[in-house]
């Protein structure tokens, strides 16, 4: 079996059993996100303790790349605070652009072969700029952001 395989078969296994998928009710952020070129739609619930990441659930609807890559992003959030999962976001998204060599944690690395397919960059990076714009939005202006759209 070839890397690209191997890759295809651990998107394909997250696609079809997503991790952390599901409501989560009393969550802390709640924010829907949106790929209008693709029809990738997903929901991304997270609850903080102590400043970390202590929950996290995302629901939607799309492509295998963009649900499989939310449910990536799940794995690796919890124990989190919301800066560290604001730099591994920046991490993923520069990996998929091609600019970053460095090994990702978990299956993250599954992803990186998307980087030969423009057309499928926002599929990849929908959950990690959903989170950015959620996080962004509550340390500037302190409220909750609801919505966000990949454009
Ligand atoms: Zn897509």
């Amino acid at each position: 079996m070839s890397l690209d395989d191997l890759y295809r078969e651990v998107i394909l296994a997250h696609y079809k059993r997503p991790h952390n998928h599901g409501e989560l009710p009393g969550a802390d952020i709640a924010i829907e996100g949106k790929n209008p070129a693709c029809g990738d739609e997903l929901k991304l619930q997270l609850k903080l303790s102590e400043g970390k990441v202590s929950e996290v659930r995302f629901s939607g609807h799309g492509c295998a790349i963009s649900q499989s890559s939310a449910s990536m992003m799940t794995d690796q959030l919890k124990g989190k605070t919301l800066d560290e999962a604001f730099q591994l976001a920046e991490d993923f998204k520069s990996m998929i652009r091609g600019e970053r060599k460095a090994q990702m944690p978990g299956d993250l690395e599954a992803l990186r072969g998307v980087t030969k397919f423009p057309v499928r960059v926002k599929c990849a990076t929908l959950a990690w700029s959903t989170l950015q714009y959620a996080i962004s939005e509550q340390r500037t202006s302190g409220r909750l952001a609801t919505g966000y759209v990949e454009r």
